[in-house]
């Protein structure tokens, strides 16, 4: 048993990568196989819902790769499966609690007590789950039951306007819901610094550490924002051990990867980086429509007697793609207009009252992204559209390739020959001008072109 599991977790590290396997598949283990089942051992619910969603398929098939024969999957849920890396069964027993050190419970803290305040719209009813921050949202949940901490800390990244702080403060206030007497603590790292800056100043630093190590659940949100400002940093780091230590539950925010991040000390990024890392992914066009749908449904209430004409939501959340601030205050911008004007919410004005919001996301398309799509389109290897070959079949979506690069990028011809394997300037004019030509001799090229197009523009 232990030689096959051996054999379907090196099968898996290399079909999921390092990463998601250190996530979710080191903590499982086989335990037998019966009858076609194959019953795994998971030391939380939460993975075993993650990992028989997402990676039944793979483990099905590395074990079947392996010679077992198995159709399905069973989860159990032990205590005695190996701890995922920084979970509470890896790290010691919480320390027993001391009445006496606890400032006494006010639930989330009032400003007096370093807590910043919670917008109220920010909550788990007001968030649209979608593919991108599927997981995210997942872990979100899981953070805010409560209960035994699964993983320290949840580390959640991203780029501006995909949800961070609407997730931080929604834990906070579910969590403080379920529980009135948990201490949760949410503040930017900006915040803590600050409090940290103005403790030592007023000689307070006993009170700031008594304070930060009290807490049931921290949160601090943007936390690039401390990298390089050194002592702040070694506060934040003790602060965070004192917590993990005591089995308190940590949540953190930051606009990349802990790994990423510059001037941040490397015990402390691996420390970081120890929990559970999720990502969240920019928008796809499906999440950002469901968004304005329901915020719709929020103006609507606001800006009664509004026509909204139909294809005006398809149209922002093609056309906008930056980040859910942007959309939103799109919405809320057409939204005002049409009622001081009482016009109808069409195209024309919308296009109108956006010109500046939809110049400025145009949506910028790098030629990776063009050199995938195109491969794909043509069913051909990316490394053919790039490489050497010059058979048509492969020559041809490589001018195509070339041509939509140029439309669509700002990029000058020889950068986009190196991108193309190193080609010379001339070859990629070349092949720009034998597709301007070709576009306009043959119509089914035209209309594959300007479908790939819009692909794109998506
Ligand atoms: P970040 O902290 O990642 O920069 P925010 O959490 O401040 O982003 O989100 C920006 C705005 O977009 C907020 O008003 C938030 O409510 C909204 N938003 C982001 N993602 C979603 C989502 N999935 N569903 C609903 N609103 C969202
Ligand atoms: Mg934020």
């Amino acid at each position: 048993m232990n030689e096959l599991w051996a054999g379907v977790r090196s099968e898996l590290e290399a079909r999921v990568g390092t990463h998601n396997f250190a996530t979710w598949i080191a903590p499982l283990d086989l335990r037998a196989i019966e009858g076609g089942s194959a019953d795994i051992a998971c030391p939380t619910r939460f993975l075993s819902d993650w990992v028989s969603r997402h990676y039944a398929r793979p483990i099905l098939d590395a074990l079947s790769n392996q010679g077992a024969e198995v159709e399905r999957l069973n989860f159990t849920i032990a205590t005695g499966a190996r701890p995922a890396p920084g979970t509470a069964a890896a790290s010691p027993a919480p320390a027993p609690e001391q009445p006496a050190a606890r400032v006494p419970a006010r639930g989330i803290m009032g400003d007096d007590e370093m807590s910043a305040p919670l917008d109220s719209r920010f909550t788990f009813d007001n968030f649209i789950v979608g593919k991108p921050n599927e997981l995210a949202h997942a872990a979100a949940r899981r953070v805010a039951e409560g209960g035994p901490v699964t993983f320290n800390p949840l580390f959640l990244y991203g780029g501006v306007g995909l949800g961070k702080t609407h997730l931080m403060h929604a834990i906070a206030r579910e969590r403080q819901a379920r529980d009135p007497e948990a201490r949760v603590l949410y503040l930017s790292a900006e915040q803590f610094m600050y409090r940290f800056v103005r403790a030592l100043r007023e000689r307070t630093v006993m009170n700031f550490k008594e304070l930060f190590r009290t807490v049931d659940l921290l949160m601090v949100d943007d936390v690039q924002f401390i990298a390089g400002k050194d002592s702040t940093q070694e506060e934040f780091f003790h602060t965070f051990n004192a917590l993990v230590d005591q089995g308190k539950q940590i949540v953190i925010s930051a606009d990349r990867a802990p790994g990423e991040i510059k001037d941040m000390e490397e015990r402390i990024r691996s420390r970081l980086s120890c929990g559970l890392i999720v990502d969240l992914h920019p928008t796809d066009y499906e999440l950002r429509l469901s968004i304005l749908q329901s915020k719709t449904e929020l103006f609507r209430a606001t800006y009664p007697g509004l026509t909204l004409c139909d294809g005006v939501l398809e149209f922002l959340a093609h056309r906008i793609t930056s980040n859910v601030r942007v959309l939103e205050g799109a919405l809320q911008r057409l939204f005002a207009f049409a009622s001081l004007t009482g016009h109808d919410i069409d195209l024309d004005m919308t296009q109108e009252s956006l010109a500046d919001i939809l110049r400025a996301s145009d949506r910028k398309v790098s030629v990776e992204e063009i050199q995938r799509k195109v491969a794909e389109h043509y069913n051909i290897r990316l490394s053919d559209l790039v490489g050497p070959k010059r058979v048509r079949t492969l020559a041809r979506p490589r001018q195509i390739a070339m041509y939509l690069a140029k439309q669509m990028t700002s990029r000058s011809l020889p950068e986009i020959g190196r991108r193309f394997g190193g080609r010379d300037h001339t070859t990629i004019m070349h092949g720009v001008r034998k597709i301007e030509e070709l576009r306009r001799e043959d119509r089914s090229m035209a209309e594959d072109i300007d479908l790939l197009r819009r692909a794109l523009e998506m």
